[in-house]
């Protein structure tokens, strides 16, 4: 059985498409069978897994406009995952899914063809809550939220909610929300402690530890495209480990997932 994993969240920065690539490569270090999707036209994760999305053949356009199949697309990457890259061309797949009937279930049928080669699919949403976003969210068993821990992170996560509830009422009624993910936390300060208890009282939802700290690493592996767990002492990288084996235990035990409690 694939479990497909979305992050979403429709502003941009917060870390989505980090934690897919950061996930995804601490889920294979425990041995998963990952592939991860792209579904962003900026291409960003495409990109920090080494491939430039200029320079390909064929995407996930290509697959949701119907022209290939996903096998057809799939890369390997360096970090032990397989990938499903976006390209520019991504930003009018939205237009020719719009003219189509079950356009939201367009991800979900193509993933249904790789027959469980996966254990876990990750998919990287677009800052938006478009047709894209609502594809990733239909096609998705799980939705994971970043949450940068700013003042204001929380203008947003209302309507990211009624999305999610939309989904399940419509499209996808088993979609689980997993809950928020702190990312960028500082420690050393309280307010992004503050800013956690906030959301987590305002929304009534749960906010996952543990929180990803903000680590000079990451901007830096982001630019130079070494590998996302690159320096393994890297606090930004142990965390994503915890996480991945928190949500290891839970999908494959029922163990629930450790939440971040504030004072
Ligand atoms: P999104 O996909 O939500 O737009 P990104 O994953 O692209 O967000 O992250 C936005 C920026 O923040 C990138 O430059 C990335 O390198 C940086 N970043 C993400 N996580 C961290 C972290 N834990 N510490 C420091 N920088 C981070
Ligand atoms: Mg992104």
């Amino acid at each position: 059985m694939t479990t497909v994993l979305a992050v979403a969240n429709q502003k941009g920065g917060v870390a989505k498409t980090t934690t897919v690539a950061s996930l995804g490569a601490a889920l294979a270090g425990l041995g998963r069978k990952v592939l991860v999707v792209d579904l962003d036209p900026q291409g960003c994760l495409t990109f920090s897994l080494g491939h430039n999305p200029d320079r390909l053949e064929a995407s996930v356009h290509d697959v949701l406009t119907g022209q290939l199949p996903l096998r057809d697309v799939v890369l390997d990457t360096d970090e032990g995952f397989a990938l499903v890259p976006a390209t520019i061309d991504l930003a009018g797949a939205e237009a020719v899914l719009l003219m189509r009937p079950g356009r939201e279930f367009t991800l979900k049928r193509a993933l249904a063809t790789l027959d469980d080669d996966y254990d876990v699919v990750l998919v990287d949403c677009p800052p938006s809550l478009g047709v894209l976003t609502l594809n990733g969210l239909t096609a998705a068993d799980a939705v994971l939220v970043p949450l940068q821990c700013e003042t204001l992170a929380h203008r947003g996560v209302g309507q990211l909610l009624r999305t999610v509830t939309e989904v399940q009422q419509i499209t996808n009624p088993d979609l689980a929300l997993l809950g928020a993910l702190p990312t960028l936390y500082d420690a050393r300060t309280t307010h992004s402690r503050d800013v956690l208890s906030d959301v987590a009282d305002r929304y009534d939802l749960p906010v996952l530890a543990p929180p990803i700290p903000r680590t000079v690493r990451f901007a830096e592996a982001s630019a130079s495209g070494a590998t996302v767990l690159a320096g393994r002492g890297n606090k930004g990288a142990q965390a994503y480990r915890e996480l991945a084996g928190n949500l290891v235990a839970h999908w494959d035990e029922g163990a629930e997932l450790r939440t971040f409690v504030t004072e």
